[in-house]
């Protein structure tokens, strides 16, 4: 009776992964959660205010299918202001999320047997998407410094190359791309003709130094092949509000609306009035979480690097651990080790396997210090006994 396609998807396993984890903890079990990529803050209070305000003044009703104009020039003014491109409001359309941008996008550009070059390891929902929109995931499996490189995306590039996907800093290793590197990938998709979909997400969420150079920003030219997606989830704590949004050519963005219209309408009209209060309000509440998040990055990296068996990558970006338990014995592979681990110490955590990154664990630190701290003690205890 099913869609072939749709009948072989699987349920996205960060997602599942935290559901289960928050039922453990519903039916009184003592689980540390580190699965869903979600900052433990809370939205901050501007941000919630605004909201508030939307619906006392009536704001309740439909917007245009691609969002409203002041949330769109709010998104230009952002780019301008953190990412130094121009755009206008014609290059923007706002959506539920970034996981429905991305899937806009999909079905906006995607043939049946397009390409869609996949570096691996990556975020799992993106060669799903492409593969619901009838494309082709090329995957790229990177060498464990997870850096991508242009030569490397040059060796997958061919006739049927629609975009590449460009993700850093990356979901679930934390790598961030040399933006030397940026500026070769750039000059290959002039060169050989494709799309890039940068997904900017995890932007603010830089340590040990490192600066983000949107792709985007390079130049003119090259804006021209860019999709630069962002969201207010991560930034501003609002994973909830269901607020993404794209910028790129107007022709590929009116294609998007158009799809839009027809199949959800606008995003929630108070989470985009809320998402206008986010982008152009105060921005210290970004600082504050990132500063928390270096903090919680070093206790994380260097508490699993210190359990026998375990290597941690040293992320220099997003709020992710990655690390490797190929030595630890208890486990085979990153599903068994994630299943044993929530049973039977009761900490939630990613397998890598999803990401294209066997042998590898994900663990979200976007969470409080005590729990990490707790949760890692019991990886310890766990792993080591
Ligand atoms: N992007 C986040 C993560 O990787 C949210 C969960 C999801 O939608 O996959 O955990």
């Amino acid at each position: 009776m099913l869609n072939k396609t749709i009948s072989a998807i699987k349920p996205s396993a960060t997602l599942a992964i935290s559901a289960k984890a928050k039922q453990m903890k519903r039916q009184g079990k003592d689980v540390v959660i580190f699965a869903a990529g979600e900052p433990d803050f809370d939205t901050p209070d501007n941000i919630k205010d605004a909201a508030v305000r939307a619906i006392e003044e009536g704001k309740t009703k439909y917007t245009p299918a691609s969002g409203l104009p002041e949330l769109k020039q709010a998104v230009c003014d952002k780019f301008k202001r953190d990412n130094d491109v121009d755009y206008i409001q014609e290059n923007v359309i706002i959506s539920n999320g970034g996981k429905h941008v991305l899937s806009n996008i999909a079905r906006a550009l995607l043939d049946p047997g397009d390409e869609v070059i996949v570096p691996q390891p990556i975020w799992l929902t993106y060669p799903v998407q492409v593969q619901i929109a009838g494309g082709r995931p090329i995957y790229l499996q990177l060498p464990d410094g997870f850096k991508l490189t242009a030569d490397a995306v040059a060796e997958k590039v061919t006739e049927k190359t629609k975009y590449l996907i460009l993700n850093t800093p990356c979901n679930p290793t934390g790598a961030v791309i040399d933006p030397s590197e940026i500026r070769k990938i750039a000059e290959l998709a002039l060169e050989k003709d494709f799309m890039i979909v940068a997904d900017e997400v995890y932007e603010h969420f830089l340590y040990d130094g490192k600066k983000h150079l949107s792709a985007a920003s390079i130049s003119e030219e090259v804006r021209e092949k860019i999709l630069t997606v962002n969201a207010v989830s991560k930034s501003y704590s609002m994973t909830g509000w269901r607020i993404g949004y794209v910028a790129g050519p107007a022709d590929i963005i009116k294609a998007m609306s158009n799809l839009q219209s027809q199949e959800t309408s606008n995003p929630c009209s108070i989470a985009q009035h809320a998402a206008v209060e986010a982008l152009t309000g105060p921005q210290d509440s970004i600082r504050k979480m990132v500063d928390a998040f270096r903090e919680r990055r070093k206790i994380a990296i260097d508490g699993l690097n210190s359990i026998s068996g375990i290597r941690c990558y040293n992320s220099e970006g997003a709020f992710y651990a990655w690390f490797n338990i190929q030595d630890v014995s208890k486990a085979k592979g990153s599903m068994d080790f994630a299943e044993k681990l929530l049973d039977q110490a009761g900490v939630a955590v990613i397998p890598g396997a999803p990401f294209g990154g066997e042998g590898w664990i994900r663990l979200s630190y976007a969470s409080a210090k005590e729990d990490i701290e707790k949760g890692l003690e019991r990886i310890r205890d766990w792993t080591e006994s």
